[in-house]
């Protein structure tokens, strides 16, 4: 049986977490003087006095039904960001773990590794941007705790073969984490929908891009029990403000919009990418299963040097491993698009 706790780092097995008077008292009416918050109100004219809920109760309970998981499966952080590094300082003993990444992939992960000073390998990606699994499985020895793969990955923009994530996840008996942010985009099932199955896999969502709320920063991580209640243990006891717990809260009365937004997003997405393609400069264009493309550019840095001296800012990629002369473009509006395009097609 996998147990998590066997890969936590050992100062953690005996940590007394921080604890306050209401996790003694859970009732919603009372006096409470114990947690020293102005009892008057706030200088606002909403009422922030009292400290938010530290397990996000309402807020998880309706993602729960939205996602289809156990709110006792759903852990909310300040961004993915927020998850990412507590899995690092929750399993990572520094200079000795180490974790398997697959470039070229999301940054934050080396970034958050490099933080807490823990050994990063790298596996690359095969052609097509697919995961090598017997590389990632030799790579792996008894000090490496987690693998992350990102699906779509950014910045290739492709879900990597599902099958393969899956011989990942079996074949490894450290923790996989398979970061979902672009889900919204793909036609295929979140792996959210198999924690039972896989009680090492980690899931991380966001309300970053879909949903259209980066600004509030909410990312969700999808996990057994076991793992959930280690993340609890070591996160900040406020990790979410009380402004994002409410404001989400009132922005998933009105989920129908998303998926509107998102319909819009996928019309633009097969525009532009006809448009793209169409161009004499553009030699390539990556198949995409979320929100942006990865191109292939003549000269991508003077390419991207030149938009952005027309106020088009794309995300240079050229230097990235398995990236030569890559830029990644994000869908935007149609009108934004068409400011793309006329600006490329005035380059050449
Ligand atoms: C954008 C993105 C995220 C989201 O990060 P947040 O901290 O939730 O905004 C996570 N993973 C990947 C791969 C991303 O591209």
């Amino acid at each position: 049986m996998f147990d998590p706790n066997q890969l936590l780092r050992p100062h953690l097995r005996s940590l007394v977490p921080y604890s306050s008077a209401r996790d003694d008292y859970k009732g919603s009416e009372g006096v409470f003087l114990d947690a020293n918050e102005n009892p008057y109100g706030s200088i606002t004219a909403e009422k922030w006095n009292r400290y938010p809920d530290p397990y996000q109760k309402h807020l998880k309970a309706r993602i729960a039904e939205i996602k289809g998981v156990n709110p006792e499966q759903i852990f909310l952080g300040n961004g993915s960001d927020e998850p990412i590094d507590l899995l690092f300082r929750a399993f990572c003993e520094p200079g000795v773990d180490n974790v398997i990444i697959n470039p070229p992939t999301y940054g934050m992960y080396k970034v958050s590794a490099d933080i807490n000073n823990v050994e990063i390998r790298e596996v690359l990606m095969t052609e097509g941007f697919d995961l090598d699994v017997n590389g990632i499985l030799n790579a792996t020895d008894n000090r490496t705790k987690i693998v992350f793969i990102c699906s779509p990955n950014n910045p290739s923009g492709n879900d990597v073969d599902l099958g393969k994530i899956e011989q990942v996840i079996k074949g490894f008996d450290g923790l996989v984490v398979v970061d979902e942010a672009y889900i919204d985009f793909t036609n295929r099932a979140s792996f959210a929908d198999r924690l039972v199955e896989f009680p090492n896999l980690i899931v991380l969502q966001t309300f970053s891009k879909a949903w259209g709320l980066a600004a509030l920063r909410l990312g969700m991580a999808f996990c057994s029990e076991e793992i959930l209640s280690i993340l609890n243990k070591i996160k900040a006891p406020y990790n979410l403000s009380g402004l994002t717990q409410d404001t989400v809260l009132k922005a998933l009365a009105n989920a129908a919009s998303k998926d509107e937004m998102v319909s819009d997003i996928l019309r633009n997405r097969a525009e532009l990418k006809t448009e793209l393609e169409a161009l004499d400069i553009i030699e390539e264009v990556y198949p995409t299963d979320a929100n942006f493309f990865l191109v292939r550019i003549n000269n991508a840095k003077s390419v991207y040097k030149k938009l952005i001296e027309q106020q088009v800012i794309l995300r240079d990629r050229s230097s990235v491993v398995l990236c030569d002369d890559g830029i990644r473009i994000t869908v935007g509006t149609k009108s934004e698009n068409r400011v793309l395009i006329d600006a490329l097609r005035k380059l050449k």
